[in-house]
């Protein structure tokens, strides 16, 4: 679907148990999306970053949001985690009017993994993880075994655990992402943003954090929308994706659908060759240099 603001809900990459209740829609029966926004809009003063954008996150799904530099990814997620306040439209979380929703309660709710996060005072990746708690917090009280429990248990979903001790400043760029998804997870979210999550890691590293999710979905329950630069990575562990073209969603829904020759062309500028991989049934896609007469 193309150039226009489409509600789409991604019933093919739902788990069989939810399309078995699917009502006339294609919305599983019973079961609010995770996320729905509808009619999104956001300006920057005069500048309109984001426009008109509609989609729907099924609950326990992985959903990609893809696009060239400066089409609006990172201002989607920062509406979406209440950095931003939108210019009109709505975002439902579990259907619950996000505006209506506290930035404790929220935190409560998602737990937020950012693009670039600063640490310049060597806290232990415990330490880090067990800011995670903080929304859980009373004022002035300690920690609980309760949190203490979550903070282990989020390092153990994340092979961190061994970690804990170990000073966040000296940790590989892998060790701190799983170190930052811990401390989200300790959050005990039901819905996991991140932006970029893997920009910074080498492709070994980048794979698996890429399971780490997937399998975290699984594990968890966890719904989660992250901002991937990578389109083969977003291809193979996507169970949806939006492609955002200059603040609207230009296409969306299955990686086999979205990630077509056309659409790659239009969006990003780029030649490609698509090609299905036998063992995931996902789109690998080939970047192309461009022609001389096109230099
Ligand atoms: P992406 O994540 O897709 O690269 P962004 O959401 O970061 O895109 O940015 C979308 C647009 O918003 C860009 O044109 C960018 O220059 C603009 N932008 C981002 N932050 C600001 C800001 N604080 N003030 C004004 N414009 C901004």
């Amino acid at each position: 679907m193309k150039g226009v603001f489409a509600t789409v809900f991604f019933t093919n990459s739902l788990p069989s148990s939810f399309k078995a209740t699917e009502d006339e829609k294609g919305r599983p029966r019973g079961e609010r999306p995770a996320i729905e926004l509808q009619e999104l809009s956001f300006a920057y003063g005069e500048q309109t970053i984001l426009s008109r954008i509609s989609f729907t996150v099924p609950k326990q799904s992985f959903m990609g949001i893809i696009g060239p530099n400066g089409s609006g990814k990172t201002t989607l997620l920062k509406c979406l985690d209440k950095t931003l306040t939108p210019t009109a439209g709505r975002i439902l979380l579990d259907g619950k009017d996000l505006a209506k929703i506290s930035l404790k309660e929220l935190a409560r709710k998602v737990g937020v993994v950012p693009q670039q996060w600063e640490v310049n005072f060597a806290f232990s990746a415990w330490e880090i993880v067990m800011m995670g708690r903080y929304p859980f917090l009373t004022p002035f009280a300690r920690e609980s075994r309760e949190d203490w429990v979550k903070g282990r248990a989020a390092m153990e979903a994340t092979n961190t655990w061994e970690l804990a001790n170990r000073p966040i400043t000296e940790l590989s760029g892998g060790e701190r992402q799983r170190v930052m998804i811990a401390q989200a997870l300790a959050q005990n979210p039901k819905l996991l943003l991140l932006d970029e999550p893997t920009s910074h890691l080498d492709v070994n590293h980048a794979l698996e954090l890429c399971e780490l999710l997937r399998e975290l979905k699984q594990s968890e329950g966890l719904t989660i929308l992250a901002v991937f630069h990578d389109l083969n990575l977003a291809a193979r562990y996507c169970d949806a994706l939006v492609l955002l073209k200059e603040g609207q969603v230009y296409a969306s829904g299955q990686p086999e659908k979205v990630l077509s020759t056309e659409n790659l062309e239009v969006v990003f500028g780029v030649h490609v060759r698509i090609r299905q991989e036998a063992e995931t049934g996902r789109p690998s896609i080939l970047f192309l240099p461009r022609t001389k007469a096109e230099v």
